[in-house]
């Protein structure tokens, strides 16, 4: 057997046993605990007890084996009945940085224990002034004995609430023109640190999962929460960055299809004139378009997860797959309001909740046009714009 066929029939077991998880937990649950704010613990249960956090995780850890692949059809499957799973993804981009990086212990504890569902990691790379710019970042871990102290703010950060750990980017040195990857670190903080302090934002997006200000004051790290080398944060977050940019691509076709798939079903039995409104050439070419989109965008990110497995990945086509399913599952999701009309807009008809996380993903986790300055840069070899 091919190493093809066999990452395809991997991927088709965990495929499987998504399918079999979401006829329970639907559509509906999901708009539910997003609306009532009572998160999706029962969930990411069944997901540990079904064993999915195993997958891509190596056997010799004890977990599954396969790799990213699996990990992005896993998305893609959850999401194609409606459920996007973010809190997933987040703990896959501060796995894959543990894996590659992380001392045995961490391994142990944010990895290896991490698999029946028992730790949760969210992800603390933005900050209100930085933006889009993690080299501006302010945040600082000052040297101490035996550790850092931790000061700074972070924004945005989502399930901090829901996890046991932060991955968080801070400063161990200042900011320096020259070397402007060095100076970033990354350390693995429990969230029951003194110091650090949550501040709920009022985001509407339809999501189970909230979002906060993250305080850091004063917050004393031990020497053995960071991860890897002090001052190499920046290079490994890269990997973090590529895994969750296919894993968000995965997450955007899969979405898109189930908004097609919305609107293709309402469009053959809505017949204000007689005749359903999927006969007319007008609905359909936006669905048909969005369609042929989301299938282009589905190769290549696909292609990117094997290569990104395969370790022959260049950094480029990660962004791209997520530019373009990003963009695809937008028009999809467009469609899909467009078919349904004023319906779309009553909250019950769960339709116009599509929108909030198909146009947020054009701008996180990172925005369309960064992703196009990068292919431009590093595909084109045009000159660094920004
Ligand atoms: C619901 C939600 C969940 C999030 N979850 C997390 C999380 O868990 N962890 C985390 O760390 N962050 C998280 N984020 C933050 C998200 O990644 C940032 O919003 C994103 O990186 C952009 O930063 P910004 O919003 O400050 O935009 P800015 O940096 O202010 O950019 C604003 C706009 O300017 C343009 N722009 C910026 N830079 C360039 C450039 N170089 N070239 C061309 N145009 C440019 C883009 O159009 C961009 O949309 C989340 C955000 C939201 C809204």
């Amino acid at each position: 057997m091919t190493i093809i066929e066999n990452v395809l029939e991997r991927e088709q077991a965990v495929r499987e046993v998504v399918r079999e998880i979401t006829q329970r937990f639907d559509r509906k649950y999901f708009l539910d605990r997003a609306l009532t704010g009572s998160g999706t613990r029962e969930l990411w249960n069944e997901m540990a007890k079904a064993e999915l956090f195993t997958v891509g995780v190596p056997e010799e850890l004890g977990g599954q084996g396969g790799g990213l692949t699996e990990c992005v059809a896993l998305v893609e499957e959850m999401s194609l009945a409606g459920l996007p799973p973010m809190i997933y993804p987040l703990n896959l981009y501060a796995r894959s940085a543990i894996l590659n990086h992380g001392s045995p212990e961490q391994i142990q504890h944010y990895v290896v224990d991490a698999m029946d569902g028992s730790v949760a990691l969210c992800f603390a790379v933005t900050e209100p002034d930085a933006g889009t710019n993690t080299f501006a970042i302010r945040s600082t871990a000052k040297k101490v004995d035996g550790g850092y102290l931790l000061n700074g703010q972070k924004v945005f950060i989502s399930a901090a609430d829901e996890a046991d750990a932060m991955l968080v980017v801070a400063r161990t040195a200042p900011f320096d023109p020259a070397h402007k990857t060095a100076g970033l670190s990354l350390f693995l903080v429990p969230m029951s640190a003194p110091g650090i302090e949550l501040k709920q934002l009022d985001i509407r997006w339809y999501v189970p999962e909230k979002q906060f200000e993250i305080f850091l004051d004063d917050v004393e790290v031990k020497d053995e929460w960071m991860l890897g080398e002090e001052g190499k944060g920046f290079s490994y977050l890269v990997d973090s960055l590529n895994t969750e940019r296919l894993l968000i691509a995965g997450m955007m076709l899969g979405f898109g299809q189930y908004a097609i798939d919305r609107a293709v079903e309402y469009a053959k039995v809505r017949a204000p004139f007689g005749t359903p409104i999927g006969a007319y050439q007008a609905v359909q070419h936006p669905l048909a378009t969005a369609q042929a989109e989301l299938k282009a965008a589905r190769a290549l990110t696909f292609e990117a997860a094997r290569q990104f497995d395969a370790g022959s990945a260049d950094g480029s086509g990660e962004g791209m797959a997520k530019l373009l399913a990003a963009k695809a599952c937008l028009a999809a999701v467009e469609a899909c309001i467009q078919v349904h009309g004023g319906h779309a807009f009553v909250l019950d008809n769960d339709v116009i909740t599509l929108w909030p996380l198909a146009r947020l993903i054009q701008i996180a986790p990172l925005n369309n046009e960064s992703i196009l300055n990068q292919i431009a840069e590093r595909s084109l070899g045009l000159p660094r714009s920004f």
